[in-house]
Formats: structure tokens, sequence, C-alpha cells
């Protein structure tokens, strides 16, 4: 049996019964609302030479117990993410309907042909999920996905937690990240998140760009809160970055009552320093192309005016390496990872305790 749900997005009455997603092209043939434990895909429609009539399939498990909050807890948005990814797996598996009270949606790979690739952006159109958002039912394979979850999903929720990394790219001192909002309650309630999620960075984002093609834009305009962590990264799964947030996902789920219990044993909450990660536009970049040499390692304290790193030119070995300089002073918050480097890559961010 299939289910529709209601879309906001208009379509004629014909093609939404040839779709029974409504608007969005996806498909699925479980029931979201239905009471216990749910698993299955969200089929995304991709027809090609080798495949004619197929769907990708995205994974899902919905876990509903009675009424209460509603969270959508999301990794794999970059495929290359591993740690949120392996910890909603583990979630999924454990997570018994008498635990929750309320509905937990869980997508651990949310860009599926990304994850399933290992790829930051999906290989069927280069697309960057995070940077797609409110999407298009009528667009790329990533952009189809985009709709469904602003369109489908976060009307059904109340919350969203969604688990980043640094990727293959960078490295990330492991941290949850909110974002600013003159609101000052809405804002009250994202510290307040941070503070029970508990990593030993906290970071409030603010003036970063392109915050509406985000999953962040997407749950602003649907009225839902929204947290996002980077959890190390590198390409590799971070023992430490996964340990502290599986505890800090078990304190938060209990915090907003959607568990009637800690799925573990967790310790208080440990005190949380709060930061802002300096803007994009102050980002330490590279100014030349070849092999990237850091001068620091992450979570180092650095200066204005400090030397940062070098390029060094393998085709030109006697050419005196490009060094990049940090323009501000703070923490060594994130590294690229990858040595080999081209020109406007960021190379560094800096973060400073946070002042409102
Ligand atoms: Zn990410």
């Amino acid at each position: 049996m299939t289910h529709s749900y209601e879309l906001k997005t208009g379509r004629s009455a014909a093609s939404t019964e040839e779709y029974p997603g409504g608007a969005s092209r996806i498909w699925t043939d479980i029931d979201l609302d239905a009471e216990g434990k749910t698993f299955g895909y969200f089929r995304l429609p991709h027809s090609t030479h080798e495949h004619g009539a197929y769907w990708i399939p995205i994974p899902v498990a919905v876990v509903k117990n009675g009424v209460g909050p509603r969270v959508l807890l999301t990794a794999g948005n970059h495929g290359d993410e591993y740690e949120g990814q392996v910890m909603l797996m583990k979630l999924l598996r454990r997570l018994r309907a008498e635990d929750v009270q309320g509905q937990i949606i869980i997508l651990p790979a949310v860009n599926a042909p990304a994850a399933y690739a290992g790829r930051r952006v999906s290989p069927l159109d280069g697309g960057n999920l995070n940077r797609l958002f409110p999407g298009n039912p009528d667009g790329s394979p990533t952009s189809k996905i985009a709709h469904f979850v602003e369109s489908v999903l976060l009307p059904k929720v109340d919350h969203v937690f969604e688990f980043h990394s640094g990727g293959a790219s960078d490295d990330f001192l492991p941290s949850a990240h909110v974002y600013y909002c003159s609101d000052r309650a809405k804002f009250e309630r994202s510290l307040h998140f941070l503070n029970i999620f508990g990593m030993p960075m906290s970071v409030v984002n603010k003036g970063l760009l392109g915050n509406d093609q985000k999953m962040y834009g997407a749950c602003v305009r649907a009225g839902v809160t929204h947290m996002s962590t980077e959890l190390g990264g590198a390409g590799r799964v971070s023992v430490e970055a996964l340990r502290l947030a599986e505890q800090g996902l078990a304190r938060i789920l209990f915090d907003i009552g959607v568990v009637r219990k800690p799925l573990t044993d967790v310790p208080a909450p440990p005190l949380s320093q709060l930061y802002t990660r300096l803007p994009t536009r102050k980002y330490v970049y590279a100014a030349a192309s070849g092999v990237f040499e850091p001068y620091v390692e992450l979570g180092d304290r650095v200066s204005a005016g400090q030397p940062a790193g070098a390029i060094h030119f393998p085709d030109t070995p006697w050419r005196e390496p490009e060094v990049a300089v940090f323009g501000d002073s703070g923490i060594v918050f994130s590294i690229r990872s990858i040595a080999q480097t081209v020109l406007g890559d960021s190379l560094f961010m800096l973060a400073v305790p946070w002042e409102e």
C-alpha cells in the first residue's frame, strides 16, 4: 500500500494521483504515521540505461508511540561524513517502540547516493544536498531529495538534529552547532540544546553564507528547531567524537521528552565552552595550488599575523612556498585534511569565544 502526504506545492490532481508522494517524485510503501517501529525506503526514481524502472533506496526508520514530540534525525547529508551515519545506524537498530513517546524519524543516509559512494556530493548530479534547499520536485535527484525533506518530512516534525563532520577534505574540533537568531526565546532554546548535547565545544554560527540553502534554512521556513554538529572528519570515524555525540544524543532525546528514559547511562553534560566560527569571508584560503603543509594543529590558539601553513610546488620545488597567514586571532577549529590543494581551498577556520 502506498501513502500520500499533504504537500504545499501545487500540481494538477491528475499528476498528483500519478505520483502518490504528491508534488514530490519520491514515494514510499511504508506508513510514516503507523504506531510501532517501521523501516524501509523512500524511493527516489532514477531511470538509467541499465536500470530502466529503477528507484534509489533512501533508508528510513520510524519509531512511533502515541502522542509526544516529533523528532527527525539525519546524517549522510554529505556522504563522506561518517560519525553521524554510524551513530544513527546503531540507534535505529536498538530503538524500540516502548522506549519512545512521540515519534522519531531516522535517516542515516539522507543523501543516499552520496553516502553509498562515500562522497560529499551525489555521484548522480554533483549535488550538494546542503546547498539545494528548498529543492525542486522536478529538479536533479539531489534537488528532489531536498524538496522531499522540506515539503514532506519537516511539516511532520518539531525538532531536527542533523549530524555533520568535516568530510574527506576537512577535520573539525568535535562540536555542536546552532545558528544565531534574534528571537530571544528561540535562541535560548538553541543554547539549551547545546548545553544538553554537551560537546566540549559549542558553536553559534553567525554570518555564514547561503544559510537559506541549507537544512537549517529549511527548518527556519518550517518553524522547526534545528541543531547540527561537526564530529571530526578527514574521511574517518573519530572514536572520541562518536562517543561524545552518542552521549549527547541520548541526553537530548530525553530532555525533549521523546524517550521515556535516557537510552544509555550517560553522565551529566560536561560544561561546554561557547564559541562562534569566524564567518565565511574570514576563513584562511589557499592562494596557490600545490601541497599544503599546516603549521598548527586543531585546537591551537593562534594570533593575527601568525604564519598558518605553506603551499609547496612539486613541479617547481626550488620555488619558495606560498605562506598563508592567519588574519585573526582565535582557536584552530578546522584544518584541511587533504594535502593536495588548489587555489581557493579553505585551509583553516577559526573560532573565537561567543559574544552576543
Ligand atoms: Zn556536512
